[in-house]
Protein backbone atom coordinates (compact mmCIF):
# COMPACT_ATOMS: atom_id res chain seq x y z
CA UNK A 1 0.00 0.00 0.00
CA UNK A 2 1.50 3.49 -1.24
CA UNK A 3 0.70 5.93 2.02
CA UNK A 4 0.31 8.62 -0.83
CA UNK A 5 -2.84 6.58 -1.68
CA UNK A 6 -4.23 5.20 1.49
CA UNK A 7 -7.24 6.28 3.60
CA UNK A 8 -4.82 7.38 6.53
CA UNK A 9 -5.61 10.31 8.61
CA UNK A 10 -3.50 10.45 11.38
CA UNK A 11 -3.94 13.39 14.34
CA UNK A 12 -1.96 15.13 16.90
CA UNK A 13 -4.85 15.59 19.03
CA UNK A 14 -6.01 13.04 21.77
CA UNK A 15 -9.80 13.09 21.43
CA UNK A 16 -11.72 14.64 24.68
CA UNK A 17 -13.88 11.48 24.77
CA UNK A 18 -10.65 9.08 25.49
CA UNK A 19 -8.78 8.29 28.51
CA UNK A 20 -7.30 4.92 27.42
CA UNK A 21 -4.26 4.43 25.21
CA UNK A 22 -6.29 1.86 23.19
CA UNK A 23 -9.28 4.02 22.76
CA UNK A 24 -6.42 7.10 21.88
CA UNK A 25 -4.24 5.47 19.77
CA UNK A 26 -6.82 3.66 17.18
CA UNK A 27 -8.53 7.20 16.91
CA UNK A 28 -5.57 9.30 16.20
CA UNK A 29 -4.35 6.68 14.09
CA UNK A 30 -7.41 6.71 11.85
CA UNK A 31 -7.68 3.04 12.56
CA UNK A 32 -11.51 3.16 13.79
CA UNK A 33 -14.16 6.74 13.53
CA UNK A 34 -16.68 7.17 16.35
CA UNK A 35 -19.88 7.34 15.12
CA UNK A 36 -22.25 7.63 18.31
CA UNK A 37 -22.22 6.23 21.86
CA UNK A 38 -20.39 3.03 21.31
CA UNK A 39 -20.94 3.08 17.67
CA UNK A 40 -17.48 3.02 15.55
CA UNK A 41 -16.51 2.29 11.77
CA UNK A 42 -13.27 0.20 11.08
CA UNK A 43 -11.16 2.47 8.79
CA UNK A 44 -8.88 0.59 6.11
CA UNK A 45 -6.32 0.03 9.03
CA UNK A 46 -8.58 -1.29 11.75
CA UNK A 47 -10.27 -3.20 9.42
CA UNK A 48 -7.00 -5.17 8.29
CA UNK A 49 -5.88 -5.38 12.14
CA UNK A 50 -9.65 -7.01 12.14
CA UNK A 51 -9.01 -9.64 9.67
CA UNK A 52 -6.06 -10.56 11.32
CA UNK A 53 -7.89 -11.36 14.42
CA UNK A 54 -10.70 -13.12 12.62
CA UNK A 55 -8.54 -15.40 10.49
CA UNK A 56 -6.49 -16.38 13.86
CA UNK A 57 -9.71 -17.45 15.38
CA UNK A 58 -11.08 -18.74 12.84
CA UNK A 59 -8.23 -21.08 11.58
CA UNK A 60 -7.48 -22.44 15.52
CA UNK A 61 -11.64 -22.99 14.92
CA UNK A 62 -11.75 -24.68 12.18
CA UNK A 63 -8.57 -26.91 12.66
CA UNK A 64 -10.35 -27.80 16.09
CA UNK A 65 -13.85 -29.01 14.55
CA UNK A 66 -16.21 -26.09 13.93
CA UNK A 67 -18.14 -24.92 11.58
CA UNK A 68 -18.59 -21.60 10.40
CA UNK A 69 -21.91 -20.28 9.83
CA UNK A 70 -23.74 -16.78 9.55
CA UNK A 71 -26.89 -16.22 10.87
CA UNK A 72 -29.47 -13.49 10.93
CA UNK A 73 -28.56 -10.53 12.96
CA UNK A 74 -32.39 -9.60 13.18
CA UNK A 75 -34.06 -12.00 15.52
CA UNK A 76 -37.64 -12.79 15.86
CA UNK A 77 -38.80 -11.41 19.50
CA UNK A 78 -40.58 -15.00 19.50
CA UNK A 79 -36.98 -17.08 19.82
CA UNK A 80 -36.42 -14.92 22.70
CA UNK A 81 -39.73 -15.35 24.42
CA UNK A 82 -39.79 -18.86 23.71
CA UNK A 83 -36.34 -19.47 25.72
CA UNK A 84 -37.62 -17.10 28.18
CA UNK A 85 -34.95 -14.45 27.83
CA UNK A 86 -37.36 -11.91 26.48
CA UNK A 87 -37.60 -9.67 29.56
CA UNK A 88 -34.91 -10.98 31.96
CA UNK A 89 -32.19 -9.43 29.08
CA UNK A 90 -33.43 -6.15 30.41
CA UNK A 91 -32.44 -2.82 28.16
CA UNK A 92 -29.54 -4.34 26.62
CA UNK A 93 -31.43 -6.29 23.98
CA UNK A 94 -32.90 -3.40 21.65
CA UNK A 95 -36.48 -4.40 20.55
CA UNK A 96 -38.20 -3.06 17.29
CA UNK A 97 -40.65 -3.41 15.26
CA UNK A 98 -41.10 -3.66 11.30
CA UNK A 99 -43.81 -2.50 8.69
CA UNK A 100 -46.25 -4.82 9.69
CA UNK A 101 -46.27 -4.73 13.65
CA UNK A 102 -43.72 -8.32 14.00
CA UNK A 103 -40.99 -7.71 16.82
CA UNK A 104 -37.49 -8.56 16.01
CA UNK A 105 -34.34 -8.11 18.59
CA UNK A 106 -31.05 -7.49 17.22
CA UNK A 107 -28.96 -10.15 18.36
CA UNK A 108 -27.07 -9.57 21.25
CA UNK A 109 -25.86 -13.19 21.27
CA UNK A 110 -27.29 -16.09 19.49
CA UNK A 111 -28.21 -19.02 22.03
CA UNK A 112 -31.66 -18.66 20.39
CA UNK A 113 -30.93 -18.54 16.61
CA UNK A 114 -28.38 -21.15 17.19
CA UNK A 115 -30.80 -24.11 19.12
CA UNK A 116 -33.56 -22.93 16.29
CA UNK A 117 -31.10 -23.65 13.79
CA UNK A 118 -29.93 -27.00 14.92
CA UNK A 119 -33.59 -28.30 16.20
CA UNK A 120 -34.59 -28.30 12.52
CA UNK A 121 -31.94 -30.42 11.08
CA UNK A 122 -30.90 -32.27 13.81
CA UNK A 123 -32.71 -35.31 14.95
CA UNK A 124 -30.74 -37.60 16.39
CA UNK A 125 -27.29 -38.73 18.08
CA UNK A 126 -25.44 -39.94 15.06
CA UNK A 127 -25.45 -36.00 13.97
CA UNK A 128 -24.04 -35.07 17.48
CA UNK A 129 -21.28 -33.73 18.45
CA UNK A 130 -21.59 -30.55 16.50
CA UNK A 131 -19.93 -27.15 17.19
CA UNK A 132 -21.11 -23.95 14.59
CA UNK A 133 -19.94 -20.56 15.27
CA UNK A 134 -19.85 -17.44 13.40
CA UNK A 135 -17.83 -14.10 13.59
CA UNK A 136 -20.68 -11.13 13.37
CA UNK A 137 -21.85 -7.90 14.77
CA UNK A 138 -23.78 -8.11 17.89
CA UNK A 139 -25.38 -5.03 19.30
CA UNK A 140 -26.40 -4.26 23.41
CA UNK A 141 -28.25 -0.61 24.37
CA UNK A 142 -24.95 -0.90 26.99
CA UNK A 143 -25.44 1.70 29.94
CA UNK A 144 -22.08 2.91 29.65
CA UNK A 145 -20.46 2.18 26.47
CA UNK A 146 -17.13 3.14 26.55
CA UNK A 147 -13.60 3.03 25.88
CA UNK A 148 -13.55 3.02 22.36
CA UNK A 149 -13.67 -0.97 21.09
CA UNK A 150 -13.42 -1.89 24.77
CA UNK A 151 -17.34 -1.36 25.77
CA UNK A 152 -19.38 -0.89 22.58
CA UNK A 153 -23.04 -1.08 21.52
CA UNK A 154 -22.21 -2.25 18.46
CA UNK A 155 -19.35 -5.19 18.07
CA UNK A 156 -18.35 -8.06 16.49
CA UNK A 157 -18.14 -11.19 18.35
CA UNK A 158 -17.35 -14.68 18.22
CA UNK A 159 -19.91 -16.79 18.47
CA UNK A 160 -20.03 -20.23 19.32
CA UNK A 161 -22.32 -23.36 20.38
CA UNK A 162 -21.34 -26.99 20.74
CA UNK A 163 -24.63 -29.85 20.69
CA UNK A 164 -23.89 -32.99 22.62
CA UNK A 165 -25.30 -36.58 23.64
CA UNK A 166 -24.47 -36.15 27.02
CA UNK A 167 -22.75 -33.74 29.83
CA UNK A 168 -19.72 -35.86 29.26
CA UNK A 169 -19.50 -35.34 25.84
CA UNK A 170 -19.86 -31.77 26.02
CA UNK A 171 -16.86 -31.42 28.95
CA UNK A 172 -14.78 -32.95 26.41
CA UNK A 173 -15.69 -30.02 24.27
CA UNK A 174 -15.88 -27.88 26.50
CA UNK A 175 -12.29 -28.78 27.66
CA UNK A 176 -11.23 -28.57 23.94
CA UNK A 177 -12.30 -25.26 23.43
CA UNK A 178 -10.06 -24.14 26.60
CA UNK A 179 -7.24 -25.34 24.70
CA UNK A 180 -8.34 -23.68 21.85
CA UNK A 181 -9.04 -20.38 22.87
CA UNK A 182 -5.36 -20.25 24.67
CA UNK A 183 -3.85 -20.94 21.55
CA UNK A 184 -5.80 -18.51 19.55
CA UNK A 185 -4.75 -15.79 22.27
CA UNK A 186 -0.74 -16.90 22.45
CA UNK A 187 -0.84 -15.76 18.90
CA UNK A 188 -1.92 -12.88 19.42
CA UNK A 189 0.73 -12.07 21.78
CA UNK A 190 -1.84 -11.36 24.96
CA UNK A 191 -0.81 -12.05 28.50
CA UNK A 192 -4.21 -13.75 29.93
CA UNK A 193 -5.22 -15.61 32.79
CA UNK A 194 -7.86 -17.99 32.63
CA UNK A 195 -10.42 -17.61 35.52
CA UNK A 196 -13.43 -19.06 36.88
CA UNK A 197 -16.62 -16.90 36.22
CA UNK A 198 -19.90 -16.18 37.04
CA UNK A 199 -22.39 -18.05 35.63
CA UNK A 200 -25.15 -16.22 35.96
CA UNK A 201 -28.68 -17.80 37.37
CA UNK A 202 -27.52 -21.36 35.85
CA UNK A 203 -24.82 -21.02 38.57
CA UNK A 204 -22.19 -24.06 39.32
CA UNK A 205 -18.78 -23.48 38.22
CA UNK A 206 -18.95 -24.45 34.19
CA UNK A 207 -17.77 -21.13 32.94
CA UNK A 208 -14.75 -19.88 32.33
CA UNK A 209 -13.55 -16.26 31.26
CA UNK A 210 -9.90 -15.37 29.07
CA UNK A 211 -8.81 -12.41 31.12
CA UNK A 212 -5.91 -10.16 29.53
CA UNK A 213 -3.67 -8.50 32.66
CA UNK A 214 -4.27 -5.13 32.21
CA UNK A 215 -4.26 -1.83 34.70
CA UNK A 216 -6.86 -0.56 32.51
CA UNK A 217 -9.40 -3.62 33.03
CA UNK A 218 -12.93 -3.27 33.64
CA UNK A 219 -13.03 -6.75 35.75
CA UNK A 220 -11.22 -7.26 39.17
CA UNK A 221 -9.95 -10.60 39.29
CA UNK A 222 -9.23 -13.00 42.13
CA UNK A 223 -5.72 -15.00 42.08
CA UNK A 224 -3.74 -16.94 45.03
CA UNK A 225 -0.25 -16.25 45.68
CA UNK A 226 0.84 -19.66 45.91
CA UNK A 227 -1.55 -21.62 43.69
CA UNK A 228 -3.10 -21.12 40.22
CA UNK A 229 -6.31 -20.47 41.51
CA UNK A 230 -7.97 -17.49 39.51
CA UNK A 231 -11.37 -16.15 39.53
CA UNK A 232 -13.42 -13.01 38.63
CA UNK A 233 -14.59 -10.97 41.84
CA UNK A 234 -18.44 -11.74 40.77
CA UNK A 235 -17.54 -15.90 41.01
CA UNK A 236 -14.95 -15.54 43.95
CA UNK A 237 -14.81 -18.14 46.72
CA UNK A 238 -12.66 -17.84 49.94
CA UNK A 239 -12.01 -20.16 52.84
CA UNK A 240 -14.55 -18.26 55.65
CA UNK A 241 -12.10 -15.48 57.39
CA UNK A 242 -11.25 -17.01 60.99
CA UNK A 243 -13.28 -15.39 63.83
CA UNK A 244 -11.67 -12.71 66.00
CA UNK A 245 -10.54 -14.16 68.81
CA UNK A 246 -12.99 -12.84 71.50
CA UNK A 247 -15.80 -13.69 71.35
CA UNK A 248 -18.73 -12.06 72.75
CA UNK A 249 -21.39 -12.95 75.40
CA UNK A 250 -24.15 -11.37 75.22
CA UNK A 251 -27.75 -12.48 76.35
CA UNK A 252 -30.29 -11.99 73.97
CA UNK A 253 -31.87 -8.66 74.48
CA UNK A 254 -33.17 -5.49 73.08
CA UNK A 255 -30.68 -2.87 73.28
CA UNK A 256 -31.20 1.10 73.22
CA UNK A 257 -28.74 2.24 70.54
CA UNK A 258 -29.50 5.82 69.90
CA UNK A 259 -28.76 7.35 66.69
CA UNK A 260 -26.56 4.36 66.10
CA UNK A 261 -27.45 3.16 62.53
CA UNK A 262 -23.82 2.04 60.45
CA UNK A 263 -21.97 -0.87 61.34
CA UNK A 264 -18.71 1.24 62.28
CA UNK A 265 -20.75 3.76 64.96
CA UNK A 266 -22.25 0.30 66.42
CA UNK A 267 -19.12 -1.45 66.20
CA UNK A 268 -17.65 1.58 68.90
CA UNK A 269 -20.66 1.85 70.62
CA UNK A 270 -21.05 -1.96 71.66
CA UNK A 271 -17.27 -2.42 71.49
CA UNK A 272 -17.74 -5.58 69.58
CA UNK A 273 -15.88 -6.12 66.29
CA UNK A 274 -18.01 -5.80 62.96
CA UNK A 275 -17.93 -9.90 61.93
CA UNK A 276 -20.48 -10.28 64.84
CA UNK A 277 -22.84 -7.72 63.49
CA UNK A 278 -25.01 -7.98 60.89
CA UNK A 279 -25.72 -5.97 58.03
CA UNK A 280 -28.07 -5.79 56.38
CA UNK A 281 -27.88 -4.94 52.43
CA UNK A 282 -31.88 -3.55 50.74
CA UNK A 283 -32.21 -3.59 47.39
CA UNK A 284 -34.92 -3.80 44.99
CA UNK A 285 -35.13 -6.69 42.56
CA UNK A 286 -36.51 -6.80 39.63
CA UNK A 287 -37.90 -10.62 37.81
CA UNK A 288 -39.78 -11.01 34.56
CA UNK A 289 -43.31 -9.58 34.35
CA UNK A 290 -42.32 -6.22 35.73
CA UNK A 291 -42.19 -7.98 39.30
CA UNK A 292 -40.33 -5.41 41.98
CA UNK A 293 -39.66 -6.82 44.75
CA UNK A 294 -37.45 -5.40 48.21
CA UNK A 295 -34.60 -8.09 49.04
CA UNK A 296 -32.76 -7.74 51.87
CA UNK A 297 -29.41 -9.54 52.16
CA UNK A 298 -28.30 -10.51 55.30
CA UNK A 299 -23.78 -10.14 55.77
CA UNK A 300 -21.84 -10.20 58.46
CA UNK A 301 -20.36 -6.72 59.52
CA UNK A 302 -16.99 -6.95 57.97
CA UNK A 303 -18.13 -7.94 54.51
CA UNK A 304 -19.52 -6.36 51.27
CA UNK A 305 -22.68 -7.79 49.40
CA UNK A 306 -21.07 -9.15 45.91
CA UNK A 307 -23.79 -7.85 43.73
CA UNK A 308 -23.78 -9.97 40.78
CA UNK A 309 -23.71 -13.18 42.82
CA UNK A 310 -26.96 -11.25 44.78
CA UNK A 311 -28.60 -11.53 41.39
CA UNK A 312 -28.44 -14.69 40.64
CA UNK A 313 -28.94 -16.16 44.02
CA UNK A 314 -32.41 -14.80 43.59
CA UNK A 315 -32.65 -15.54 39.78
CA UNK A 316 -33.44 -11.59 39.11
CA UNK A 317 -32.97 -9.04 36.03
CA UNK A 318 -31.81 -6.52 37.69
CA UNK A 319 -30.65 -5.10 41.38
CA UNK A 320 -31.44 -1.75 42.02
CA UNK A 321 -30.89 0.90 45.17
CA UNK A 322 -33.53 1.52 47.24
CA UNK A 323 -34.85 4.37 48.52
CA UNK A 324 -35.75 5.05 52.72
CA UNK A 325 -39.05 6.09 51.70
CA UNK A 326 -39.38 2.93 49.79
CA UNK A 327 -38.36 0.77 52.93
CA UNK A 328 -40.79 2.48 55.01
CA UNK A 329 -43.35 2.33 53.61
CA UNK A 330 -43.08 -1.42 53.99
CA UNK A 331 -42.51 -1.16 57.89
CA UNK A 332 -39.04 -1.29 57.72
CA UNK A 333 -36.61 1.19 59.65
CA UNK A 334 -33.67 1.80 57.64
CA UNK A 335 -30.70 2.36 59.59
CA UNK A 336 -31.94 -0.36 62.26
CA UNK A 337 -32.91 -3.19 60.22
CA UNK A 338 -32.51 -6.98 61.31
CA UNK A 339 -33.76 -10.25 60.33
CA UNK A 340 -36.50 -10.25 63.23
CA UNK A 341 -40.23 -9.32 62.77
CA UNK A 342 -40.59 -8.47 59.44
CA UNK A 343 -43.54 -7.72 57.23
CA UNK A 344 -44.74 -11.53 55.64
CA UNK A 345 -43.61 -10.95 51.75
CA UNK A 346 -39.89 -9.68 52.09
CA UNK A 347 -37.74 -11.58 50.51
CA UNK A 348 -34.57 -12.32 53.05
CA UNK A 349 -31.37 -14.31 52.03
CA UNK A 350 -28.19 -14.83 54.36
CA UNK A 351 -24.74 -15.30 53.48
CA UNK A 352 -23.52 -18.79 53.86
CA UNK A 353 -20.90 -17.56 56.23
CA UNK A 354 -23.55 -16.82 58.65
CA UNK A 355 -24.46 -19.82 58.95
CA UNK A 356 -24.80 -21.34 62.51
CA UNK A 357 -24.12 -17.77 63.77
CA UNK A 358 -25.19 -17.80 67.51
CA UNK A 359 -24.26 -14.61 68.99
CA UNK A 360 -24.89 -11.70 66.79
CA UNK A 361 -26.24 -8.65 66.62
CA UNK A 362 -28.79 -7.02 64.45
CA UNK A 363 -31.33 -4.41 64.29
CA UNK A 364 -34.33 -4.50 65.91
CA UNK A 365 -36.16 -2.89 62.94
CA UNK A 366 -37.34 -0.17 65.28
CA UNK A 367 -35.89 3.05 65.25
CA UNK A 368 -32.61 3.47 67.71
CA UNK A 369 -32.67 -0.43 69.26
CA UNK A 370 -30.61 -3.37 67.59
CA UNK A 371 -30.81 -6.95 69.09
CA UNK A 372 -27.79 -8.61 71.11
CA UNK A 373 -27.36 -11.75 71.54
CA UNK A 374 -29.05 -13.27 68.17
CA UNK A 375 -29.07 -16.80 67.45
CA UNK A 376 -29.65 -17.30 63.78
CA UNK A 377 -30.43 -20.89 64.09
CA UNK A 378 -33.05 -20.28 65.72
CA UNK A 379 -34.67 -18.00 62.79
CA UNK A 380 -35.95 -19.84 59.47
CA UNK A 381 -33.44 -18.35 56.71
CA UNK A 382 -32.03 -19.12 53.79
CA UNK A 383 -28.15 -19.35 53.04
CA UNK A 384 -26.13 -18.67 49.96
CA UNK A 385 -22.97 -17.22 49.10
CA UNK A 386 -23.25 -13.28 48.53
CA UNK A 387 -20.31 -11.63 49.89
CA UNK A 388 -17.65 -9.96 47.82
CA UNK A 389 -14.40 -12.06 48.56
CA UNK A 390 -11.57 -9.37 50.20
CA UNK A 391 -7.75 -9.46 49.42
CA UNK A 392 -5.83 -11.02 52.19
CA UNK A 393 -8.51 -13.99 52.46
CA UNK A 394 -7.37 -17.57 52.17
CA UNK A 395 -7.40 -19.21 49.30
CA UNK A 396 -9.95 -22.03 48.52
CA UNK A 397 -8.47 -24.03 46.03
CA UNK A 398 -4.86 -24.29 47.89
CA UNK A 399 -6.70 -23.29 51.37
CA UNK A 400 -3.41 -21.90 52.62
CA UNK A 401 -2.76 -19.05 49.74
CA UNK A 402 -4.04 -15.21 50.46
CA UNK A 403 -6.07 -13.88 47.87
CA UNK A 404 -5.05 -10.52 46.03
CA UNK A 405 -7.01 -8.40 43.22
CA UNK A 406 -5.65 -7.73 40.00
CA UNK A 407 -7.44 -6.07 36.96
CA UNK A 408 -8.28 -7.52 33.32
CA UNK A 409 -10.36 -7.18 30.21
CA UNK A 410 -12.73 -10.00 29.67
CA UNK A 411 -11.67 -11.41 25.64
CA UNK A 412 -12.94 -14.71 26.05
CA UNK A 413 -16.36 -16.86 27.50
CA UNK A 414 -16.55 -20.27 27.37
CA UNK A 415 -19.80 -21.91 29.48
CA UNK A 416 -21.20 -25.23 29.91
CA UNK A 417 -24.87 -23.97 29.28
CA UNK A 418 -26.29 -27.76 29.50
CA UNK A 419 -29.82 -27.78 28.55
CA UNK A 420 -30.83 -24.26 29.40
CA UNK A 421 -31.73 -22.95 25.65
CA UNK A 422 -32.76 -26.69 24.72
CA UNK A 423 -35.16 -27.70 27.03
CA UNK A 424 -37.34 -24.39 26.85
CA UNK A 425 -36.49 -24.62 23.01
CA UNK A 426 -37.80 -28.72 22.63
CA UNK A 427 -34.75 -28.63 20.82
CA UNK A 428 -34.69 -32.69 21.35
CA UNK A 429 -32.87 -35.80 19.69
CA UNK A 430 -33.27 -39.46 19.50
CA UNK A 431 -30.77 -40.74 21.74
CA UNK A 432 -29.06 -44.95 21.14
CA UNK A 433 -32.43 -46.00 22.96
CA UNK A 434 -34.83 -43.82 21.09
CA UNK A 435 -35.74 -41.78 23.66
CA UNK A 436 -36.27 -38.18 23.02
CA UNK A 437 -33.42 -35.85 24.86
CA UNK A 438 -32.80 -32.53 24.82
CA UNK A 439 -29.33 -31.22 23.43
CA UNK A 440 -26.39 -30.74 26.69
CA UNK A 441 -24.69 -27.78 25.11
CA UNK A 442 -21.68 -25.44 25.66
CA UNK A 443 -21.26 -21.77 24.25
CA UNK A 444 -18.26 -20.01 23.76
CA UNK A 445 -17.74 -16.12 22.85
CA UNK A 446 -14.86 -14.16 22.31
CA UNK A 447 -14.56 -10.17 21.86
CA UNK A 448 -13.24 -9.84 18.40
CA UNK A 449 -13.50 -6.22 18.20
CA UNK A 450 -12.65 -5.74 21.85
CA UNK A 451 -9.28 -7.61 20.74
CA UNK A 452 -7.90 -4.76 19.37
CA UNK A 453 -8.45 -2.65 22.16
CA UNK A 454 -6.99 -5.05 24.43
CA UNK A 455 -3.59 -6.38 21.81
CA UNK A 456 -3.31 -2.16 22.35
CA UNK A 457 -3.68 -2.25 26.23
CA UNK A 458 -0.67 -4.65 26.54
CA UNK A 459 1.33 -3.65 23.66
CA UNK A 460 1.73 0.34 23.45
CA UNK A 461 4.25 2.82 24.46
CA UNK A 462 3.36 6.48 24.86
CA UNK A 463 3.51 7.20 21.32
CA UNK A 464 1.46 4.09 19.93
CA UNK A 465 0.61 1.12 19.67
CA UNK A 466 3.35 -1.61 18.89
CA UNK A 467 1.05 -4.41 17.30
CA UNK A 468 2.62 -8.14 17.60
CA UNK A 469 3.04 -9.37 14.00
CA UNK A 470 0.66 -12.11 13.73
CA UNK A 471 -2.56 -8.94 13.97
CA UNK A 472 0.06 -5.61 12.60
CA UNK A 473 -2.10 -3.73 9.73
CA UNK A 474 0.85 -3.96 8.33
CA UNK A 475 4.51 -5.96 8.63
CA UNK A 476 6.62 -3.20 7.60
CA UNK A 477 6.71 0.16 6.71
CA UNK A 478 9.20 1.54 3.90
CA UNK A 479 9.80 5.49 5.28
CA UNK A 480 11.66 7.35 1.94
CA UNK A 481 13.31 10.08 3.82
CA UNK A 482 13.18 12.43 0.95
CA UNK A 483 10.74 11.75 -2.07
CA UNK A 484 12.65 14.40 -3.98
CA UNK A 485 16.03 12.61 -4.07
CA UNK A 486 15.64 10.45 -7.25
CA UNK A 487 18.21 7.76 -5.85
CA UNK A 488 16.17 7.05 -2.58
CA UNK A 489 12.61 7.02 -4.44
CA UNK A 490 13.81 4.42 -6.86
CA UNK A 491 15.79 2.26 -4.46
CA UNK A 492 12.71 2.63 -2.29
CA UNK A 493 10.41 1.37 -4.60
CA UNK A 494 12.09 -1.54 -5.88
CA UNK A 495 12.55 -3.11 -2.49
CA UNK A 496 8.90 -2.45 -1.99
CA UNK A 497 8.07 -4.57 -5.29
CA UNK A 498 10.13 -7.20 -4.30
CA UNK A 499 8.48 -7.13 -0.94
CA UNK A 500 5.39 -7.42 -2.35
CA UNK A 501 6.62 -10.51 -4.45
CA UNK A 502 7.73 -12.35 -1.08
CA UNK A 503 4.23 -11.89 0.42
CA UNK A 504 5.32 -9.30 3.32
CA UNK A 505 2.76 -7.01 4.28
CA UNK A 506 4.09 -3.86 3.31
CA UNK A 507 3.17 0.13 3.45
CA UNK A 508 5.80 2.71 1.82
CA UNK A 509 5.43 6.29 2.98
CA UNK A 510 5.88 8.00 -0.13
CA UNK A 511 4.22 11.10 0.68
CA UNK A 512 6.38 14.53 0.00
CA UNK A 513 6.27 15.14 3.99
CA UNK A 514 9.33 15.51 6.76
CA UNK A 515 11.40 12.36 7.79
CA UNK A 516 10.43 13.74 11.42
CA UNK A 517 7.00 13.81 10.43
CA UNK A 518 6.42 10.41 8.49
CA UNK A 519 8.85 8.62 11.99
CA UNK A 520 6.15 10.09 13.83
CA UNK A 521 3.32 8.72 11.75
CA UNK A 522 4.95 5.34 11.73
CA UNK A 523 5.10 5.22 15.71
CA UNK A 524 1.39 6.08 16.00
CA UNK A 525 0.63 3.44 13.71
CA UNK A 526 2.67 0.51 15.52
CA UNK A 527 3.79 -1.13 12.65
CA UNK A 528 6.48 -3.82 13.85
CA UNK A 529 9.25 -2.56 11.26
CA UNK A 530 10.57 0.36 9.35
CA UNK A 531 13.22 0.29 6.65
CA UNK A 532 14.13 3.83 6.47
CA UNK A 533 15.97 4.64 2.76
CA UNK A 534 17.66 7.83 3.40
CA UNK A 535 20.56 9.53 2.38
CA UNK A 536 23.48 6.77 3.31
CA UNK A 537 21.66 4.61 0.20
CA UNK A 538 24.33 6.10 -1.94
CA UNK A 539 26.31 3.69 -0.27
CA UNK A 540 24.07 0.83 -0.23
CA UNK A 541 22.77 1.31 3.11
CA UNK A 542 19.57 1.42 4.47
CA UNK A 543 18.16 1.53 8.07
CA UNK A 544 15.91 -1.01 10.15
CA UNK A 545 13.71 0.41 13.05
CA UNK A 546 12.14 -1.90 15.26
CA UNK A 547 9.18 -0.06 16.71
CA UNK A 548 9.39 -1.89 19.97
CA UNK A 549 12.52 -0.92 21.00
CA UNK A 550 13.12 2.33 18.39
CA UNK A 551 16.25 1.17 18.24
CA UNK A 552 18.22 1.61 14.53
CA UNK A 553 20.41 -0.70 12.75
CA UNK A 554 22.11 -0.03 9.83
CA UNK A 555 22.26 -2.52 7.32
CA UNK A 556 22.95 -3.08 3.62
CA UNK A 557 20.56 -2.97 0.91
CA UNK A 558 21.09 -6.59 0.32
CA UNK A 559 20.53 -7.92 3.63
CA UNK A 560 17.12 -6.15 3.82
CA UNK A 561 14.87 -9.28 2.92
CA UNK A 562 17.28 -12.30 4.58
CA UNK A 563 16.59 -9.65 7.64
CA UNK A 564 13.11 -8.75 7.59
CA UNK A 565 11.87 -12.56 6.81
CA UNK A 566 14.12 -13.78 9.86
CA UNK A 567 12.32 -11.01 11.87
CA UNK A 568 8.89 -12.29 10.57
CA UNK A 569 9.72 -15.70 11.02
CA UNK A 570 8.74 -16.31 7.49
P1 LIG B 1 -18.89 -7.96 29.97
O1 LIG B 1 -18.92 -8.55 31.35
O2 LIG B 1 -17.57 -7.33 29.61
O3 LIG B 1 -20.07 -7.10 29.67
P2 LIG B 1 -20.23 -10.24 28.94
O4 LIG B 1 -20.10 -11.21 30.05
O5 LIG B 1 -21.47 -9.49 28.77
O6 LIG B 1 -19.01 -9.21 29.00
P3 LIG B 1 -20.37 -12.30 26.92
O7 LIG B 1 -21.83 -12.22 26.82
O8 LIG B 1 -19.73 -13.47 27.53
O9 LIG B 1 -19.82 -10.96 27.59
O10 LIG B 1 -19.78 -12.04 25.46
C1 LIG B 1 -18.63 -12.70 24.93
C2 LIG B 1 -17.49 -11.73 24.69
O11 LIG B 1 -17.89 -10.58 23.95
C3 LIG B 1 -16.94 -11.15 25.98
O12 LIG B 1 -15.98 -12.03 26.52
C4 LIG B 1 -16.32 -9.86 25.52
O13 LIG B 1 -14.98 -10.07 25.09
C5 LIG B 1 -17.15 -9.45 24.33
N1 LIG B 1 -18.06 -8.34 24.65
C6 LIG B 1 -19.14 -8.39 25.47
N2 LIG B 1 -19.74 -7.19 25.52
C7 LIG B 1 -19.02 -6.36 24.72
C8 LIG B 1 -19.13 -4.98 24.35
N3 LIG B 1 -20.12 -4.24 24.82
N4 LIG B 1 -18.22 -4.47 23.49
C9 LIG B 1 -17.22 -5.23 23.01
N5 LIG B 1 -17.05 -6.52 23.32
C10 LIG B 1 -17.94 -7.09 24.16
MG1 LIG C 1 -22.06 -7.55 29.27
Amino acid sequence: MRFSKAFIYTSKETPAEATLPSHIFLLRGSYIQSVGAGLYNFLPLGKRVLDKIRAIVKEELDKAGCQEVDLAFVTPSELWIESGRYEKYGKELLRFRDRKDAEFVLGPTHEEMMVNLVRSYVKSYKQLPLNLYQIKTKFRDEIRPRFGLMRGREFIMKDGYSFHESYKDMLKEFNKMEKTYSTIFKRMGLDFRIVEADSGAIGGSGSKEFMVLANSGEDTIVVCDSCDYGANIEAAKRVAPKAPEEKPEMTFGKFYTPNVSTIEDLSKFLHIEPYWIVKIVAKKALFDGGVEKIVLFALRGSDELQEVKAQNVIDANELLDVEASELEALGLVPGFLGLKDLPNDILVVADKELEGENCCVSGANEKDYHYVGVDLTKLDLTYKDIAQVKEGDICPKCQKGKLSFTKGIEVGHIFQLGTRYSKPLKAEFLDKNGKLKPFEMGTYGIGVSRLLAAIIEQHHDNKGPIWPVTVAPFEVEIIISNVKKEEELTKANELYEVMQKEGIEVLIDDRKERFGFKMNDFELLGIPYAIIVGKKIGENKVELVDRKSLEKEEISFEQVLDKLKEKLNK
